[in-house]
């Protein structure tokens, strides 16, 4: 295999380069929005390095390295992932993953691994990840992803080498959605792009109809719970079936646009060639800009505290962030709207 989207295929082939020139650090950070193929890449990338007979930028696909790989069972490849989705690692399988450091490769010298959500490890996990990063064992080769590169320890980012794959051509983008979806014309494939903030992986979903009819009808379920007229828990019942990372990212940037209004500033929607959603300006005229920015910091902890150690149900997530959004517009909401 070779870079897993076209919009990698440079990266890809630096960092391909980086590896046949003995450049690649013990550990690399691959970090950037979420929807572009991160953990694609990492993984692709370790088949790569461990496949025993490629002299190019992609695995053979039929040796005992590649064989292995695909099926999941090579000894010298360990993914660590958060056990659920939108929960944090945790020092349990950082620990784990020393054991499988403390012992040698056993075909070549690698012994790769793939650390999905690298940003939502707590300090004791992080700490514990920083002493093997600080003595790296023989073979060593650690892919940590991060869509929030930030929330690392400072001491973790030091010791990575960095690729940032969060971009891509527009153009390309599109062709790519166009090939997964053929009846849509390109000019909606474009929009649904910039639906998705540019991020493919994202846009690609949006093609699902539960998920682009209730991100449709946002704007109006914002509006109709600011003006007292639909209930946190209609809202919540309305999106559903939209994935909680979904309708943080869309809720926020609706909110960012709503502000930008509020202020007469130009809403950034050129880039794609979008126009503003139906109904954003009456939201805008509607709402107070405390509301908006008070509820924007508080979809933010409903992020955060999504990565926590705490378990907590999407359903009931996505309810706070109504019920928060019902508070905030309520209390700002002028005489005459009440
Ligand atoms: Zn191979």
């Amino acid at each position: 295999m070779t870079a897993p989207y076209p919009w990698l295929v440079m990266p890809w082939t630096q960092l391909v380069r980086a590896w046949r020139q003995s450049r690649l650090g013990h550990a690399h950070l691959l970090h950037g929005r979420a929807g572009f193929g991160k953990r694609a890449f990492a993984r692709a990338f370790a088949g790569l390095l461990l496949c025993e007979a490629t002299t190019d930028d992609r695995a053979c696909g039929t040796c005992r390295g590649c064989t292995l790989f695909a099926a999941g069972n090579h000894p010298d490849f360990l993914p660590v992932a958060p056990l659920e989705e939108g929960k944090a690692l945790t020092i349990d399988q950082i620990r784990e993953l020393g054991g499988y450091y403390a012992l040698r490769p056993h075909y070549r010298d690698l012994k790769i691994t793939v650390i999905e959500a690298a940003d939502s490890m707590n300090r004791a996990a992080g700490n514990a990840l920083l002493k093997l990063l600080e003595e790296p064992p023989a073979g060593a080769i650690m892919l940590l992803i991060a869509d929030r590169p930030s929330q690392l320890l400072p001491t973790i980012r030091s010791r990575c080498q960095q690729t940032v794959l969060d971009h891509g051509n527009a153009a390309d983008i599109v062709e790519w959605l166009a090939a997964q979806d053929t009846s849509t014309p390109r000019d909606a494939l474009l929009e649904r792009l910039a639906r998705a903030a540019g991020s493919p992986l994202f846009a690609q979903r949006l093609a699902e109809p539960a998920v682009s009819g209730a991100i449709d009808g946002l704007v109006n379920a914002l509006g109709g719970v600011a003006v007292g007229k639909l209930s946190p828990l209609a809202a919540a019942a309305r999106c559903a079936d939209l994935p909680l990372d979904l309708l943080l990212d869309q809720v926020l940037r609706l909110c960012h646009e709503t502000l930008l209004l509020k202020a007469g500033a130009p809403v950034p929607l050129a880039e794609y060639g979008r126009k503003p959603a139906p109904g954003l300006q009456r939201l805008a005229d509607t709402v107070h800009s405390r509301a908006v920015g008070e509820f924007i910091q508080k979809a933010q902890d409903v992020k955060r505290l999504r990565l926590g150690p705490v378990t907590l149900r999407e359903a009931d997530l996505a309810a706070w962030l109504w019920f928060d959004w019902q508070a905030g517009t309520a209390a700002t909401r002028r005489p005459s709207q009440r």
